[in-house]
């Protein structure tokens, strides 16, 4: 190559004729596009007119081997190969090379496209002489400073064409193309590049008798073009999804240049004497190959993020000026479209809260941004809410996690959750404010269930009977329509109630009580407990639960009392503290102006002395209003304590009452309808003579709280709730035997 060569005109050859290559440069996206192929013969005065031939269109070579010219050819029964290619180049200047070849690739390069050019052949071909060419002759330069040229960028040209490559390595110059709008406002811009690879010599081993170092040198380059032929032949074959580009370096770095996206041109350079045609044949062969490439040509697209903030600044400036002319022309008083500041936000959030309190009655709708902070601020101040109800949940309460078994069963040691797993206070899920449904009240526990039973009576009773005398007081809001003594002493008549509620537990219900008559046939399956606690409540439980609400009732009216108290509590309180200011104030007003002494005595101005009055006379009203609120808090715990008595209650009768509407045997039911011998609640049989005790026990306590006036009536009661006693079971007993026999 570093010989000067000028294009030579073969004595016999062909004329070359012009390539028209209407194919070239129509590239559009997404439509494929074969490889341009092109073969170059080097000028020769030995050009092999027998044995090359040219098709008349220049786009075919047709090779001829006389069978005798040489010995072993590659296939001794073929002795003719006709190759199509896109043009042949024959004596072509380097002008016309760079127009046929390069100069469309080029041009497409500069709108966007990847383009690859290569050149393949035989040692001394013309490789580098066509991609590099000469750098003495201007006239003689190749494709690469032409397509530096054609991109303007020749500044660069001499120290590229200065690099001299072996004949034996691959030459791979990639120009990189990125190119802008002039106009600063088209944000999109194109990159591409364009490969120009001079490749090592194709020559076979053997031929040109490398040896040693040498010879491992051509294996490699050899074997590097056979994996280029791999890849090549890959990427001609339509059905092939993997090519094998991994292989060697070259294909590696060709790997975005073969094939893919790019506009792809092969040049083969060949020798035109006959002592070259099987090598030459060889290039053809290649050449033919790579024609099956096909490539989809794209654009490389790019958006410049500078130059797209910029226009969208420029735009949203544009807007904010056009709203600003709307607004004044609709009369709006200037509105602020800006982001919101700290102060903004904070009057927002007040803006809320006082619409939540009910002191604002509407959020003014100022822009999108303001109803976009409103609702933010919704959310500020709900999960503020939600976090100080808990805490004050936490600071007033223990609160227990319900999955939390172990807890709940501490707790129950504690003795803050009853035997069931009532947690005391605490509505459980099922909505019917009783706590957490106990297992023993499932079907299926029902053994469980009755074994617990007693304990919850007996507990329960104890507990009541123990409390207080105000015991009979909460009872005598239940006063039954049926007293079974008149008596004069308002303390009788209350304990002729507790006792026939508590004692005469085992008489049958009046038969006037119209609802337990109203009682459906049982259902085979028990209904839920939240269901059945409703008719439980209107049927057995009315009455408990009336009292139960009634409780309440008094419980909440107690507790607003106390509120209330508490509040001018704090009232009084701070009048005191002014109070107590302004007559610091007046005393060191005295202080200043110099105090009088009259006799040992102070004397003060009528303002300071009304001063003192009216805190003595606000002392007295705090000490007052907090005995109040102490008399009040005591009731309140009180009051409490009865409330938690009643639910506790409306459970225990509740649990009797599914147990026996609908788990206990239906023969046994006979006993429980009215009439029968077993008052429904009181069940189960086996238990009723404890039972009996049970309630005797209660009776017992509670009516030695209660009558503590009158002992003498105590032996009275006594000897009644045992004949009682005595008489229920009896009743039973033969309610059972009249079961029994039918
Ligand atoms: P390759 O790179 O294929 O091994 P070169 O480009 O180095 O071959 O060419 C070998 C020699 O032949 C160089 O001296 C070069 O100047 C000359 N040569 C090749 N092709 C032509 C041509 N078309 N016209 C004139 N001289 C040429
Ligand atoms: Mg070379």
């Amino acid at each position: 190559m570093d010989e000067e060569a000028a294009p030579k005109r073969g004595k016999n050859g062909p004329k070359f004729h012009c390539l028209p290559h209407s194919t070239q440069g129509s590239a559009r996206m997404g439509t494929r596009k074969k490889v341009h192929t092109f073969v170059r013969v080097k000028p020769t005065d030995d050009f092999a007119h027998e044995m090359i031939k040219y098709g008349d269109d220049n786009k075919s070579i047709d090779i001829h081997l006389k069978k005798d010219t040489r010995r072993g050819v590659v296939n001794n029964q073929q002795t003719d190969w006709s190759f199509k290619l896109d043009g042949v180049l024959h004596n072509a200047s380097q002008d016309l090379v760079y127009e046929t070849v390069a100069k469309d690739v080029v041009a497409q390069a500069l709108d966007g496209y990847n383009g690859t050019i290569m050149c393949y052949g035989q040692t001394g071909a013309g490789k580098t002489y066509t991609m590099t060419g000469t750098t003495e002759n201007y006239k003689h330069r190749g494709i690469l400073p032409r397509a530096l040229q054609q991109g303007e960028t020749n500044r660069i040209i001499a120290s590229h064409t200065m690099n001299k490559n072996s004949s034996r390595s691959h030459c791979i110059f990639t120009i990189y193309v990125e190119a802008h709008s002039r106009t600063l406002s088209d944000e999109k811009y194109i990159t591409s590049k364009i490969n120009l690879v001079d490749l090592a010599g194709s020559e076979r081993l053997g031929k040109s008798g490398s040896e040693g170092r040498v010879l491992k040198e051509a294996t490699y380059i050899n074997k590097s073009l056979s994996f280029l032929e791999q890849a090549i032949i890959a990427l001609g074959d339509q059905k092939r999804e993997h090519i094998p580009f991994r292989q060697c370096k070259l294909t590696h770095a060709l790997k975005d240049s073969l094939g893919g996206n790019c506009n792809m041109v092969l040049l083969t350079n060949i020798y035109g004497e006959a002592a070259q045609l099987e090598e030459t044949l060889s290039s053809l062969r290649f050449a033919s190959r790579m024609k099956l490439v096909t490539t989809e040509p794209a654009i490389n697209e790019k958006y410049d993020a500078e130059r797209m903030v910029k226009n969208l600044e420029k735009e949203l400036a544009l807007l904010k000026q056009e709203l600003a002319i709307h607004d004044s022309l609709a009369n709006r008083t200037l509105v602020n479209y800006d982001p919101m500041d700290e102060i903004q936000i904070a009057e927002i959030n007040s803006q809320v809260r006082r619409y939540l309190e009910g002191t604002l009655d509407e959020i003014d709708i100022i822009n999108l941004r303001q109803i976009q902070e409103v609702f933010n601020q919704f959310r500020v101040v709900l999960s503020q809410q939600e976090q100080e109800v808990e805490s004050a949940l936490r600071r007033k309460y223990t609160l227990i996690d319900k999955n939390d078994f172990a807890a709940i069963s501490a707790v129950q040691k504690a003795g803050l959750v009853d035997v069931d797993g009532h947690l005391v206070g605490e509505p459980d899920g099922q909505g019917f404010g009783l706590g957490v449904t106990p297992f023993s009240a499932k079907p299926g526990k029902k053994s469980k269930s009755k074994k617990t039973f007693k304990e919850q009576l007996s507990s329960s009773a104890r507990k009541e009977g123990a409390s207080s005398p105000v015991s009979g007081k909460e009872l005598d809001v239940s006063t039954s329509k049926t007293q079974l003594t008149p008596s004069s002493k308002e303390g009788d008549v209350k304990d002729m109630t507790i006792r026939e509620r508590e004692t005469s537990s085992l008489e049958p219900l009046p038969s006037d009580s119209p609802k337990e008559e109203l009682r459906p046939p049982r259902p085979s399956t028990p209904p839920p407990k939240p269901v059945a606690f409703e008719d439980f409540k209107n049927e057995r439980g009315s009455e408990i639960n009336r009292i139960f609400k009634e409780n309440k009732s008094i419980l909440n009216e107690r507790r607003k009392r106390a509120s209330e108290t508490t509040q001018r509590i704090n009232a009084i309180k701070r009048e005191m503290d002014v109070t107590k200011e302004a007559l610091n104030f007046q005393k060191s007003l005295r202080e200043k102006q110099g105090e009088y002494e009259n006799k040992g005595l102070m004397i003060i101005d009528e303002e300071e002395f009304l001063l003192i009055l009216k805190l003595k006379d606000l002392k007295k009203q705090y000490r007052t209003e907090y005995q109040d609120l102490r008399d009040l808090r005591a009731e309140i715990q009180y009051c409490q304590h009865l409330v938690d008595q009643c639910r506790h209650r409306l459970l225990t009768e509740f649990d009797i009452w599914y147990n026996e509407s609908f788990f206990i045997p239906e023969d046994l039911q006979v006993a429980l309808k009215p009439g029968g011998s077993i008052r429904p609640g009181m069940v189960p049989v086996s238990r009723i003579m404890s039972l009996g005790e049970d309630a005797q026990d209660k009776f017992s306590q509670l009516q030695q709280v209660v009558l503590p006036e009158g002992p003498d009536s105590v032996a009275f009661y006594n000897a009644k709730v045992k004949t009682e006693q005595k008489h229920n079971y009896l009743k039973t007993m033969m309610g059972l035997h009249q079961a029994h026999r039918k």
